[in-house]
């Protein structure tokens, strides 16, 4: 059966060349139901205004993209982060985002351990200012291939760890296909946090093989190893039934044409999500 488009929303990065007004106007004409808005996307924007838009357009914001990166070898740097992110979570509420999504961090100069320490200190001082906004935060476990300057949370069971220790209603997950599927407790740990309601965003692309670079060569849905049917099913079986949101870093896909790309985006999603 043909999905419909529902709640299929897009990242910005995935369509990186265009500016976000056009992005804006090209997914709604696409029938795209919603959009994750990156931080960059919004550079030298009236930000209020853009919220507008979006919502003038018919799409929903699923969330504001991406907060996170805590650890760092200083005090005074660690400090800057956190400030920096209070800032996104002010902006995020200003654009009118219910979600911003948490890339933890890690420094490859420490150990994994002490960057943990360091984001479990860093989310529980942004979860003060998340309150005062009521903004939700989600932290996105990223494959271990990552773990040196990206993420030093690379398993849904730490991240399921993680917001059991800290343990805050506006606290929960954000899924990605592309960094938890080969993990052998992936139904375990999205049971576990399903039991707790914290899925709350769940993102697809596939994974190619061979994939010739490891951040920006991501695939479309369909054109890599991914069972993206099988994680949805179980994601959905778990209690999410917010918007599948379309986040793929890809050099091949930012040098076509864009219109074309969101074309196949759409096809990709109707057959293989
Ligand atoms: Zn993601």
């Amino acid at each position: 059966m043909m999905e419909n488009l529902n709640r299929l929303a897009i990242h910005t990065i995935t369509t990186k060349p265009w500016p976000i007004e056009e992005a804006i106007e090209r997914y709604a004409s696409a029938g795209v139901k919603g959009i994750s808005v990156w931080r960059d996307a919004l550079d030298g924007r009236n930000v209020k205004k853009i919220g507008e838009k979006i919502r003038s357009s018919g799409l929903s914001i699923v969330a504001t993209v991406r907060g996170g990166f805590f650890p760092a070898l200083s005090e005074t740097e660690r400090q800057a982060r956190i400030e920096d992110n209070k800032a996104f979570i002010q902006l995020s509420a200003e654009l009118g985002s219910p979600l911003l999504v948490i890339v933890p961090g890690a420094h490859p100069g420490q150990s994994l351990e002490e960057s943990r320490r360091q984001i479990r200190k860093g989310m529980e001082a942004i979860l003060k200012e998340a309150e005062t906004v009521g903004l939700r935060l989600a932290i996105e476990p990223l494959h271990p291939m990552y773990a040196d300057t990206r993420s030093a949370i690379v398993t849904l069971e730490q991240a399921n760890d993680l917001c059991r220790e800290l343990e805050h209603p506006l606290l929960g997950i954000a899924v990605d296909v592309y960094h938890v599927w080969w993990d052998p407790n992936l139904p375990r740990e999205l049971k576990r946090a399903g039991e707790r309601n914290k899925i709350f965003a769940f993102h697809v692309c596939d994974w190619k093989s061979p994939t010739t670079d490891f951040l920006n060569d991501r695939g479309l849905m369909g054109e890599g190893c991914i069972d993206i049917p099988g994680i949805r099913r179980d994601v959905e079986k778990n209690g999410f039934l917010g918007f599948i949101e379309v986040e793929i870093f890809s050099t091949r896909y930012w040098s076509m044409d864009q219109q074309e790309y969101l074309e196949k985006i759409t096809e990709a999603y109707r057959q293989h999500v």
